[in-house]
């Protein structure tokens, strides 16, 4: 039996009209296919407690617990529409032990917060001095508490644009390894996959302390686990973690689908578990 984490909202739509223009945490659900279709329910008013219809707000994103709603209120406010993505210029370490240069790459990234979908941001540039170089990034601090590490910046970055160029060419000769959308382990799977693009003779063992370092303890302990269990023993490789993962989230998935067509006959929170609620950050 899945489990739907139900917002109270009511109470959220409450909480969004006392801070007009904020986003404020609606809900996490299971699957990125129901934060999806509930943040449009938001929009268009179809849940009665965020009308008239586009009063508010609402967006759809990754959170380490699956998906996340997040909502504000905008009826009367002049608000630009939040993009997906923003661009970001982050100075590149490389990956060579005593590696000293530093470059600025001019990146795109997600506007969200990868662990808990909140806006990320307000983006300001930083100047700094490398070698006798003047060089300028920008630095952001996000109010949810989740600081950034330019390291991940770059992996997220060279996912995002290599996901992009897979399907700008639709080329079905180069599969990459890449977490099921709204997945319970996309994140540590699109890690994993930056890395192992980087060597790929990469152990899932060598690959651990840094799906930990991100926080995503949950992966972690199935990465170990699968190891634990594997006839390859601490030799089975990252790649072959990565695609445990990505079998377990498209059994998720599997299971998602088939109950989503069920769900969307009902309204929302009617016989169902309610177990999350929150609605008080920011
Ligand atoms: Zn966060």
């Amino acid at each position: 039996m899945r489990r739907y984490l139900q917002a109270d909202h009511k109470a959220v739509a409450a909480n969004a009209r006392q801070t007009p223009g904020a986003w404020i945490l609606a809900a996490i659900y299971d699957a990125r296919m129901t934060g999806q279709s509930v943040a449009r329910m938001v929009r268009n008013g179809t849940t009665a407690a965020y009308r008239p219809a586009e009063s508010f707000d609402a967006y759809e994103a990754v959170h380490d617990g699956g998906s996340v709603v997040w909502v504000r209120y905008v009826a009367g406010l002049d608000v630009a529409p939040m993009p997906d993505t923003v661009t970001v210029r982050v100075p590149d370490y490389g990956t060579q032990p005593g590696y000293e240069c530093v470059c600025i790459r001019t990146v795109d990234i997600s506007s969200r917060c990868r662990r808990c979908g909140a806006p990320r941001g307000p983006i300001r540039s930083h100047t700094f001095v490398k070698d006798g170089d003047r060089l300028v990034c920008d630095v952001w601090e996000n109010d949810c508490g989740h600081q950034d590490d330019y390291r991940f910046v770059l992996a997220e970055a060279r996912v995002l644009a290599e996901g992009n160029r897979t399907q700008r060419a639709k080329s079905p000769k180069k599969p990459l390894i890449r977490g099921v959308e709204g997945g319970r382990y996309a994140a540590a799977v699109d890690l994993i996959a930056e890395l192992y693009r980087e060597k790929p003779s990469l152990r899932a063992l060598r690959v651990l302390p840094h799906v930990e370092a991100h926080g995503l303890m949950e992966a972690a302990q199935v990465i170990r686990y699968f190891v634990g269990d594997s006839a390859t023993g601490p030799h089975t490789s990252a790649r072959a973690a990565a695609l445990h993962l990505i079998e377990l989230d498209e059994e998720t998935r599997r299971a998602a689908e088939a109950e989503q067509t069920e769900w969307q006959d009902g309204p929302i929170g009617c016989g169902r578990e309610a177990t999350h609620t929150t609605g008080d950050n920011q």
